[in-house]
């Protein structure tokens, strides 16, 4: 058994990737043969990832709140505490915060061979962030 304090820093997600106030706390590293990674990471009201993708796809576990997320070319669809999200590899996608609620979410994906987890891309417009929901 190991067990790790919280030493480490919440750190703010940087606004490159992120629209809004994002804070994440990494839970896993990849290290050694494992390219497994995974965060906690919470979103402020109206918060949300740009858009992205994962080369070897992604699971989110919504624990608090209420979520917003999409697919590209799917509808925007509300997430809630105990839903589970799994990303395809390279699916274009983005996830975060209802307009008006906080949300939390367990991130876990794996590294590339060349260690990469995630390839970003253009924010998320407000049009976007806004469009229709498929599900309240
Ligand atoms: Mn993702």
């Amino acid at each position: 058994m190991q067990i790790t304090r919280p030493t480490i820093a919440t750190s703010r997600g940087p606004s490159d990737w992120f629209t809004g106030e994002v804070h994440i706390d990494p839970i896993a590293d990849p290290a050694g043969e494992s390219g497994f990674a995974a965060a906690l990471v919470h979103f402020t009201p109206g918060a949300r990832t740009a858009w992205h993708t994962h080369p070897r796809g992604q699971t989110i576990f919504v624990t608090e709140g209420v979520g917003l997320c999409q697919r590209e070319g799917g509808a925007v669809e509300v997430i809630r505490p105990g839903d589970r999200v799994f990303f395809e590899p390279g699916e274009s996608h983005w996830h975060g915060a209802a307009p008006e609620r906080f949300m939390a979410h367990v991130a876990m994906h794996q590294t590339d061979a060349s260690g990469s987890a995630v390839t970003w891309g253009r924010p998320v417009s407000d049009d976007e962030y806004h469009a229709a929901r498929a599900s309240d």
